[in-house]
Protein backbone atom coordinates (compact mmCIF):
# COMPACT_ATOMS: atom_id res chain seq x y z
CA UNK A 1 0.00 0.00 0.00
CA UNK A 2 1.07 3.82 -0.72
CA UNK A 3 0.89 5.40 2.18
CA UNK A 4 -1.43 8.72 1.88
CA UNK A 5 -0.26 12.04 3.71
CA UNK A 6 -2.90 13.22 5.93
CA UNK A 7 -3.19 16.39 3.65
CA UNK A 8 -4.14 14.35 0.65
CA UNK A 9 -5.96 12.05 3.02
CA UNK A 10 -8.27 14.87 4.20
CA UNK A 11 -8.78 16.76 0.64
CA UNK A 12 -9.95 13.51 -0.85
CA UNK A 13 -12.49 13.37 2.43
CA UNK A 14 -13.88 16.47 1.82
CA UNK A 15 -14.09 16.38 -1.92
CA UNK A 16 -16.44 13.25 -1.23
CA UNK A 17 -18.21 15.82 0.99
CA UNK A 18 -18.61 18.40 -1.51
CA UNK A 19 -19.87 15.96 -4.07
CA UNK A 20 -23.12 14.74 -1.97
CA UNK A 21 -25.57 16.68 -4.11
CA UNK A 22 -24.01 15.25 -7.19
CA UNK A 23 -23.82 11.68 -6.55
CA UNK A 24 -27.51 11.67 -5.51
CA UNK A 25 -28.05 13.45 -8.99
CA UNK A 26 -26.24 10.72 -10.48
CA UNK A 27 -28.09 8.10 -8.51
CA UNK A 28 -31.49 9.72 -9.57
CA UNK A 29 -30.54 9.96 -13.51
CA UNK A 30 -29.37 6.12 -13.54
CA UNK A 31 -32.68 4.91 -11.68
CA UNK A 32 -34.93 6.66 -14.02
CA UNK A 33 -33.31 4.07 -16.90
CA UNK A 34 -35.69 1.48 -17.06
CA UNK A 35 -32.95 -0.76 -17.41
CA UNK A 36 -34.16 -4.53 -17.62
CA UNK A 37 -32.76 -7.73 -19.23
CA UNK A 38 -33.07 -5.91 -23.28
CA UNK A 39 -33.70 -2.25 -22.10
CA UNK A 40 -30.20 -1.32 -20.86
CA UNK A 41 -29.96 1.36 -23.66
CA UNK A 42 -30.62 4.61 -21.61
CA UNK A 43 -28.50 3.38 -18.56
CA UNK A 44 -25.26 2.69 -21.10
CA UNK A 45 -25.69 6.46 -22.67
CA UNK A 46 -25.70 7.08 -18.93
CA UNK A 47 -22.96 5.53 -17.86
CA UNK A 48 -20.86 7.30 -21.31
CA UNK A 49 -22.03 10.65 -19.80
CA UNK A 50 -20.71 9.83 -16.56
CA UNK A 51 -17.43 8.26 -17.51
CA UNK A 52 -16.94 11.99 -19.94
CA UNK A 53 -18.31 13.51 -17.20
CA UNK A 54 -14.78 12.14 -15.39
CA UNK A 55 -12.39 13.57 -18.33
CA UNK A 56 -12.30 9.64 -19.44
CA UNK A 57 -12.95 8.66 -23.26
CA UNK A 58 -16.07 5.44 -22.73
CA UNK A 59 -15.58 3.30 -25.35
CA UNK A 60 -18.55 0.20 -26.44
CA UNK A 61 -17.36 -3.81 -25.96
CA UNK A 62 -19.85 -5.87 -27.66
CA UNK A 63 -20.74 -9.20 -25.84
CA UNK A 64 -20.17 -11.84 -28.40
CA UNK A 65 -21.35 -15.35 -27.95
CA UNK A 66 -19.10 -16.64 -30.76
CA UNK A 67 -16.21 -16.12 -28.97
CA UNK A 68 -17.10 -16.80 -25.73
CA UNK A 69 -18.39 -19.92 -25.81
CA UNK A 70 -15.85 -21.96 -25.03
CA UNK A 71 -14.98 -20.05 -21.99
CA UNK A 72 -15.73 -21.59 -18.91
CA UNK A 73 -16.97 -18.79 -17.51
CA UNK A 74 -19.91 -18.55 -20.58
CA UNK A 75 -23.47 -19.23 -19.83
CA UNK A 76 -26.00 -19.90 -22.63
CA UNK A 77 -27.33 -16.63 -23.53
CA UNK A 78 -31.70 -15.80 -23.31
CA UNK A 79 -31.40 -12.56 -25.31
CA UNK A 80 -29.07 -11.55 -28.23
CA UNK A 81 -26.48 -9.24 -28.16
CA UNK A 82 -26.81 -6.49 -30.71
CA UNK A 83 -27.25 -2.91 -29.48
CA UNK A 84 -26.61 -3.49 -25.71
CA UNK A 85 -22.51 -3.40 -25.95
CA UNK A 86 -21.05 -2.75 -22.61
CA UNK A 87 -19.44 -0.02 -21.84
CA UNK A 88 -16.11 0.89 -20.20
CA UNK A 89 -13.10 3.77 -19.64
CA UNK A 90 -9.58 3.90 -18.79
CA UNK A 91 -7.47 6.25 -16.81
CA UNK A 92 -4.05 6.01 -17.62
CA UNK A 93 -2.26 8.11 -15.43
CA UNK A 94 1.57 10.27 -16.76
CA UNK A 95 3.95 8.30 -14.92
CA UNK A 96 2.50 4.74 -13.44
CA UNK A 97 3.89 3.93 -9.57
CA UNK A 98 0.72 2.19 -8.23
CA UNK A 99 -1.05 -1.09 -8.73
CA UNK A 100 -3.64 -0.95 -11.32
CA UNK A 101 -7.24 -1.51 -10.88
CA UNK A 102 -11.09 -2.27 -12.02
CA UNK A 103 -14.17 -0.38 -10.43
CA UNK A 104 -17.04 -2.87 -12.26
CA UNK A 105 -20.99 -2.43 -12.03
CA UNK A 106 -23.77 -3.80 -13.90
CA UNK A 107 -26.23 -1.50 -14.97
CA UNK A 108 -28.86 -4.28 -15.70
CA UNK A 109 -31.88 -4.37 -13.41
CA UNK A 110 -34.61 -7.21 -12.31
CA UNK A 111 -38.03 -6.48 -13.19
CA UNK A 112 -40.00 -4.01 -10.98
CA UNK A 113 -42.80 -6.93 -10.35
CA UNK A 114 -46.29 -5.56 -9.58
CA UNK A 115 -45.21 -1.48 -10.30
CA UNK A 116 -49.17 -0.78 -8.18
CA UNK A 117 -47.69 -2.22 -4.86
CA UNK A 118 -44.70 0.36 -5.25
CA UNK A 119 -45.35 3.59 -2.61
CA UNK A 120 -43.82 5.60 -5.59
CA UNK A 121 -43.21 4.29 -9.30
CA UNK A 122 -40.34 1.83 -9.52
CA UNK A 123 -38.42 4.45 -12.38
CA UNK A 124 -39.44 7.79 -10.64
CA UNK A 125 -36.34 7.96 -7.97
CA UNK A 126 -37.96 9.31 -4.73
CA UNK A 127 -36.28 10.49 -0.89
CA UNK A 128 -37.75 8.93 1.99
CA UNK A 129 -36.51 8.55 5.11
CA UNK A 130 -32.70 9.04 4.32
CA UNK A 131 -33.27 6.66 1.44
CA UNK A 132 -33.27 6.37 -2.19
CA UNK A 133 -36.25 4.49 -3.82
CA UNK A 134 -36.41 3.06 -6.92
CA UNK A 135 -35.62 -0.32 -8.88
CA UNK A 136 -31.78 -0.48 -8.97
CA UNK A 137 -31.09 2.36 -6.37
CA UNK A 138 -28.89 -0.69 -4.56
CA UNK A 139 -28.91 -3.03 -6.61
CA UNK A 140 -26.18 -1.53 -8.02
CA UNK A 141 -27.07 1.86 -9.11
CA UNK A 142 -25.78 3.69 -5.83
CA UNK A 143 -22.23 1.48 -6.14
CA UNK A 144 -21.63 2.45 -9.57
CA UNK A 145 -22.47 6.13 -8.61
CA UNK A 146 -19.95 5.46 -5.66
CA UNK A 147 -17.12 4.42 -7.37
CA UNK A 148 -17.58 7.19 -10.18
CA UNK A 149 -17.40 9.86 -7.65
CA UNK A 150 -14.72 8.81 -5.46
CA UNK A 151 -12.39 8.75 -8.50
CA UNK A 152 -13.97 12.94 -9.22
CA UNK A 153 -13.46 13.44 -5.46
CA UNK A 154 -9.30 12.24 -6.32
CA UNK A 155 -9.74 14.98 -9.18
CA UNK A 156 -11.44 17.70 -7.17
CA UNK A 157 -8.88 17.10 -4.52
CA UNK A 158 -6.43 18.41 -7.05
CA UNK A 159 -5.19 14.32 -7.61
CA UNK A 160 -5.24 11.51 -10.07
CA UNK A 161 -4.86 7.78 -9.59
CA UNK A 162 -0.79 6.74 -10.07
CA UNK A 163 -1.93 3.64 -12.01
CA UNK A 164 -4.30 2.48 -14.56
CA UNK A 165 -8.08 2.23 -13.54
CA UNK A 166 -10.67 0.44 -15.68
CA UNK A 167 -14.40 1.10 -15.42
CA UNK A 168 -16.63 -1.62 -16.52
CA UNK A 169 -20.51 -0.83 -16.50
CA UNK A 170 -21.88 -4.10 -18.20
CA UNK A 171 -24.73 -6.17 -18.58
CA UNK A 172 -26.45 -9.37 -17.88
CA UNK A 173 -25.03 -9.73 -14.23
CA UNK A 174 -28.46 -10.55 -13.15
CA UNK A 175 -28.82 -13.37 -15.88
CA UNK A 176 -25.48 -14.84 -17.20
CA UNK A 177 -23.08 -12.76 -16.65
CA UNK A 178 -21.83 -12.97 -20.62
CA UNK A 179 -21.37 -8.91 -20.14
CA UNK A 180 -19.22 -8.70 -17.19
CA UNK A 181 -16.69 -11.74 -18.89
CA UNK A 182 -16.97 -9.94 -22.05
CA UNK A 183 -15.56 -6.82 -20.57
CA UNK A 184 -12.79 -8.45 -18.65
CA UNK A 185 -11.69 -10.52 -21.75
CA UNK A 186 -11.40 -7.18 -23.59
CA UNK A 187 -9.39 -5.05 -20.88
CA UNK A 188 -6.11 -5.92 -19.76
CA UNK A 189 -5.73 -7.74 -16.05
CA UNK A 190 -5.84 -5.09 -13.04
CA UNK A 191 -3.82 -6.09 -10.06
CA UNK A 192 -7.55 -6.00 -8.44
CA UNK A 193 -11.05 -5.80 -8.45
CA UNK A 194 -13.52 -3.38 -6.47
CA UNK A 195 -17.35 -4.41 -7.16
CA UNK A 196 -19.16 -2.06 -5.18
CA UNK A 197 -22.50 -4.69 -4.75
CA UNK A 198 -24.84 -4.14 -2.00
CA UNK A 199 -24.92 -5.96 1.12
CA UNK A 200 -27.91 -7.50 3.30
CA UNK A 201 -29.23 -4.49 4.56
CA UNK A 202 -26.21 -3.40 6.13
CA UNK A 203 -22.47 -2.11 4.66
CA UNK A 204 -20.90 -5.44 4.02
CA UNK A 205 -18.02 -7.53 2.44
CA UNK A 206 -19.12 -10.52 0.64
CA UNK A 207 -16.69 -13.68 1.71
CA UNK A 208 -18.25 -16.01 -0.84
CA UNK A 209 -20.85 -16.51 -2.96
CA UNK A 210 -22.76 -19.68 -4.19
CA UNK A 211 -23.45 -20.74 -7.96
CA UNK A 212 -26.21 -20.51 -10.02
CA UNK A 213 -28.27 -22.28 -12.87
CA UNK A 214 -31.17 -21.19 -14.54
CA UNK A 215 -32.98 -24.33 -16.10
CA UNK A 216 -36.36 -24.43 -18.21
CA UNK A 217 -39.13 -27.57 -18.07
CA UNK A 218 -41.55 -27.24 -20.99
CA UNK A 219 -44.13 -30.23 -20.25
CA UNK A 220 -46.51 -31.29 -23.30
CA UNK A 221 -49.61 -32.85 -21.94
CA UNK A 222 -52.74 -34.16 -23.69
CA UNK A 223 -55.32 -31.93 -24.05
CA UNK A 224 -58.96 -32.81 -23.60
CA UNK A 225 -62.31 -30.98 -22.60
CA UNK A 226 -62.86 -31.60 -18.58
CA UNK A 227 -65.45 -33.17 -18.78
CA UNK A 228 -63.29 -36.06 -20.01
CA UNK A 229 -60.46 -34.80 -17.69
CA UNK A 230 -58.89 -38.26 -16.81
CA UNK A 231 -58.48 -39.10 -21.13
CA UNK A 232 -55.84 -35.69 -20.87
CA UNK A 233 -52.85 -34.92 -19.27
CA UNK A 234 -53.11 -31.23 -17.41
CA UNK A 235 -49.79 -29.84 -18.42
CA UNK A 236 -49.68 -27.36 -15.43
CA UNK A 237 -50.32 -30.19 -12.74
CA UNK A 238 -47.52 -32.26 -14.52
CA UNK A 239 -45.16 -29.28 -14.09
CA UNK A 240 -46.54 -29.42 -10.55
CA UNK A 241 -45.04 -33.15 -9.82
CA UNK A 242 -41.59 -31.63 -11.48
CA UNK A 243 -41.56 -27.96 -9.56
CA UNK A 244 -42.13 -30.14 -6.18
CA UNK A 245 -39.10 -32.61 -7.30
CA UNK A 246 -37.12 -29.89 -7.42
CA UNK A 247 -38.06 -28.36 -3.98
CA UNK A 248 -37.32 -32.24 -2.20
CA UNK A 249 -33.54 -31.50 -4.09
CA UNK A 250 -33.26 -28.16 -2.49
CA UNK A 251 -34.01 -29.66 1.08
CA UNK A 252 -31.79 -32.18 0.65
CA UNK A 253 -28.99 -29.83 -0.47
CA UNK A 254 -29.26 -27.75 2.64
CA UNK A 255 -28.15 -30.84 4.86
CA UNK A 256 -25.56 -29.76 7.40
CA UNK A 257 -23.06 -32.02 5.87
CA UNK A 258 -23.47 -30.36 2.44
CA UNK A 259 -22.78 -26.98 3.49
CA UNK A 260 -19.29 -25.87 2.80
CA UNK A 261 -17.46 -24.18 6.11
CA UNK A 262 -17.77 -20.59 4.65
CA UNK A 263 -21.35 -20.77 4.44
CA UNK A 264 -21.63 -22.03 7.75
CA UNK A 265 -24.23 -19.76 10.02
CA UNK A 266 -26.34 -19.24 7.04
CA UNK A 267 -29.71 -20.19 7.18
CA UNK A 268 -31.31 -21.77 3.83
CA UNK A 269 -27.93 -21.08 1.83
CA UNK A 270 -29.15 -23.22 -1.26
CA UNK A 271 -32.21 -21.93 -2.75
CA UNK A 272 -34.06 -23.28 -5.66
CA UNK A 273 -36.89 -20.82 -6.58
CA UNK A 274 -40.02 -21.53 -9.12
CA UNK A 275 -39.08 -18.26 -10.67
CA UNK A 276 -41.52 -18.14 -13.73
CA UNK A 277 -44.47 -20.35 -15.00
CA UNK A 278 -46.72 -19.85 -17.84
CA UNK A 279 -49.18 -22.32 -19.36
CA UNK A 280 -52.67 -23.34 -20.00
CA UNK A 281 -55.17 -22.13 -22.43
CA UNK A 282 -58.77 -22.35 -20.96
CA UNK A 283 -60.73 -22.31 -17.91
CA UNK A 284 -62.24 -25.35 -18.93
CA UNK A 285 -59.58 -26.93 -21.07
CA UNK A 286 -56.88 -29.47 -19.70
CA UNK A 287 -53.85 -27.70 -19.93
CA UNK A 288 -51.70 -28.85 -22.97
CA UNK A 289 -48.56 -26.83 -22.43
CA UNK A 290 -46.73 -25.40 -19.42
CA UNK A 291 -43.03 -24.14 -19.05
CA UNK A 292 -41.19 -23.49 -15.70
CA UNK A 293 -38.32 -21.07 -15.34
CA UNK A 294 -36.29 -22.60 -12.41
CA UNK A 295 -32.92 -21.04 -10.16
CA UNK A 296 -30.80 -23.58 -8.58
CA UNK A 297 -28.12 -22.39 -6.40
CA UNK A 298 -25.09 -23.70 -5.97
CA UNK A 299 -22.98 -24.37 -3.08
CA UNK A 300 -19.43 -24.02 -2.55
CA UNK A 301 -18.04 -27.47 -3.21
CA UNK A 302 -19.97 -28.40 -6.24
CA UNK A 303 -19.98 -27.37 -9.58
CA UNK A 304 -22.42 -25.54 -12.09
CA UNK A 305 -22.13 -28.88 -14.09
CA UNK A 306 -22.55 -31.21 -11.57
CA UNK A 307 -25.30 -29.32 -10.54
CA UNK A 308 -26.64 -29.18 -14.29
CA UNK A 309 -26.46 -33.27 -14.38
CA UNK A 310 -28.58 -33.17 -11.04
CA UNK A 311 -31.34 -31.39 -12.58
CA UNK A 312 -31.15 -33.70 -15.73
CA UNK A 313 -31.53 -36.81 -13.95
CA UNK A 314 -34.33 -35.02 -11.35
CA UNK A 315 -35.99 -34.26 -14.75
CA UNK A 316 -35.49 -37.41 -16.06
CA UNK A 317 -36.97 -38.88 -12.78
CA UNK A 318 -39.77 -36.91 -12.51
CA UNK A 319 -40.72 -37.36 -15.99
CA UNK A 320 -41.55 -41.06 -15.74
CA UNK A 321 -44.39 -40.17 -12.88
CA UNK A 322 -47.56 -41.61 -13.23
CA UNK A 323 -49.04 -38.28 -13.08
CA UNK A 324 -47.31 -37.11 -15.94
CA UNK A 325 -47.82 -40.45 -18.49
CA UNK A 326 -48.38 -39.61 -21.80
CA UNK A 327 -46.71 -36.03 -21.36
CA UNK A 328 -43.12 -35.01 -22.90
CA UNK A 329 -40.67 -33.20 -21.22
CA UNK A 330 -38.28 -30.87 -22.53
CA UNK A 331 -35.48 -29.23 -20.39
CA UNK A 332 -33.59 -26.27 -21.55
CA UNK A 333 -30.78 -24.60 -19.97
CA UNK A 334 -30.52 -20.93 -20.81
CA UNK A 335 -29.33 -18.40 -18.36
CA UNK A 336 -26.74 -18.81 -15.76
CA UNK A 337 -24.20 -22.07 -15.81
CA UNK A 338 -22.13 -20.09 -13.21
CA UNK A 339 -19.70 -21.68 -10.23
CA UNK A 340 -19.49 -20.36 -6.54
CA UNK A 341 -16.42 -18.45 -5.59
CA UNK A 342 -14.83 -17.25 -2.60
CA UNK A 343 -13.87 -13.91 -2.03
CA UNK A 344 -11.23 -14.56 0.92
CA UNK A 345 -11.07 -11.56 3.08
CA UNK A 346 -7.32 -11.58 4.06
CA UNK A 347 -6.67 -10.96 0.09
CA UNK A 348 -5.16 -7.43 -0.01
CA UNK A 349 -7.81 -5.89 -1.89
CA UNK A 350 -10.48 -6.88 0.70
CA UNK A 351 -8.48 -6.12 4.08
CA UNK A 352 -7.91 -2.65 2.46
CA UNK A 353 -11.62 -2.00 1.58
CA UNK A 354 -12.34 -3.19 5.08
CA UNK A 355 -9.86 -1.00 6.42
CA UNK A 356 -11.04 2.12 4.02
CA UNK A 357 -14.13 1.79 5.36
CA UNK A 358 -13.76 2.07 9.06
CA UNK A 359 -11.63 4.75 8.43
CA UNK A 360 -13.92 6.53 6.60
CA UNK A 361 -17.56 5.50 8.06
CA UNK A 362 -16.31 4.66 11.58
CA UNK A 363 -18.44 1.71 11.08
CA UNK A 364 -17.04 -1.74 10.30
CA UNK A 365 -18.25 -4.34 6.77
CA UNK A 366 -19.98 -7.05 7.79
CA UNK A 367 -18.70 -10.40 6.47
CA UNK A 368 -21.10 -11.78 4.06
CA UNK A 369 -21.44 -15.37 2.54
CA UNK A 370 -23.82 -14.79 -0.05
CA UNK A 371 -26.95 -17.09 -1.11
CA UNK A 372 -26.90 -14.82 -4.69
CA UNK A 373 -23.67 -14.23 -7.18
CA UNK A 374 -22.10 -11.23 -8.33
CA UNK A 375 -19.51 -10.53 -11.17
CA UNK A 376 -16.97 -10.95 -9.02
CA UNK A 377 -16.47 -14.96 -9.67
CA UNK A 378 -15.42 -13.64 -13.37
CA UNK A 379 -12.30 -12.07 -11.90
CA UNK A 380 -11.42 -14.72 -9.34
CA UNK A 381 -12.17 -17.97 -10.56
CA UNK A 382 -10.77 -16.87 -14.46
CA UNK A 383 -8.47 -14.29 -14.13
CA UNK A 384 -6.78 -14.68 -10.70
CA UNK A 385 -7.70 -11.12 -9.96
CA UNK A 386 -8.32 -10.04 -6.21
CA UNK A 387 -12.11 -8.87 -6.03
CA UNK A 388 -13.25 -6.82 -3.09
CA UNK A 389 -17.25 -6.85 -2.99
CA UNK A 390 -18.52 -4.36 -0.72
CA UNK A 391 -21.20 -2.17 -0.92
CA UNK A 392 -24.14 -0.04 0.96
CA UNK A 393 -27.13 -0.75 3.05
CA UNK A 394 -29.32 -1.84 0.07
CA UNK A 395 -33.39 -2.74 1.12
CA UNK A 396 -35.63 -5.24 -0.78
CA UNK A 397 -33.43 -5.68 -4.02
CA UNK A 398 -35.55 -7.86 -6.40
CA UNK A 399 -38.72 -6.49 -4.19
CA UNK A 400 -40.83 -4.01 -3.75
CA UNK A 401 -39.82 -0.84 -2.72
CA UNK A 402 -36.32 -1.57 -3.02
CA UNK A 403 -33.85 1.28 -1.22
CA UNK A 404 -30.74 2.58 -0.13
CA UNK A 405 -29.10 4.37 2.09
CA UNK A 406 -28.07 7.77 1.41
CA UNK A 407 -25.77 8.43 3.93
CA UNK A 408 -24.62 4.30 3.51
CA UNK A 409 -23.47 5.19 -0.05
CA UNK A 410 -21.30 8.23 0.77
CA UNK A 411 -19.53 6.04 3.23
CA UNK A 412 -18.95 3.67 0.43
CA UNK A 413 -17.86 6.84 -1.82
CA UNK A 414 -15.56 8.10 0.97
CA UNK A 415 -14.09 4.55 1.39
CA UNK A 416 -13.36 3.44 -2.59
CA UNK A 417 -11.77 7.12 -2.72
CA UNK A 418 -9.11 5.86 -0.15
CA UNK A 419 -9.37 2.94 -1.14
CA UNK A 420 -8.01 4.00 -4.71
CA UNK A 421 -5.43 6.73 -3.43
CA UNK A 422 -3.72 3.75 -1.19
CA UNK A 423 -4.16 1.13 -3.92
CA UNK A 424 -3.03 3.49 -7.08
CA UNK A 425 -0.95 5.60 -5.17
CA UNK A 426 -2.19 9.50 -6.52
CA UNK A 427 0.00 12.27 -8.67
CA UNK A 428 -0.87 15.83 -9.12
CA UNK A 429 -3.31 17.00 -11.60
ZN1 LIG B 1 -26.22 -6.66 -8.26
Amino acid sequence: MIPLDPGARRAILEACDSLREESLDWLFRLVRCPSTLGNEASALNEMERLYRHLGLAPFRIPTEPARLKDHPGFSPPVLPYEGRDNVAAIHRPRQARGRSLALQGHVDVVPEGAADMWATPPYQPAIRGGRVFGRGAGDMKAGIVSYAMAFRALQRAGLQPAAEVQMQAVIEEECTGNGALAAMLALPKPDAVIIPEPGPGVEALYTAEVGVVWAWVTVSGRPAHVRDMQAGVNAIEAANVIAAAFKAYEAEMNRGERIHPAFHGVNHPVNVNLGTIEGGEWNSSVATRCRIGLRVGVMMGCTAAETKRDIERLVAEAASHERLRGATVKLEFKGFMADPCLFPKESEISRLAARCFAEATGGSLRDYPATGLTDGRHFVLYQGTPCAVFGPDAQDIHGIDESVGVESMHGVTRSIALAIAEWCGVERL
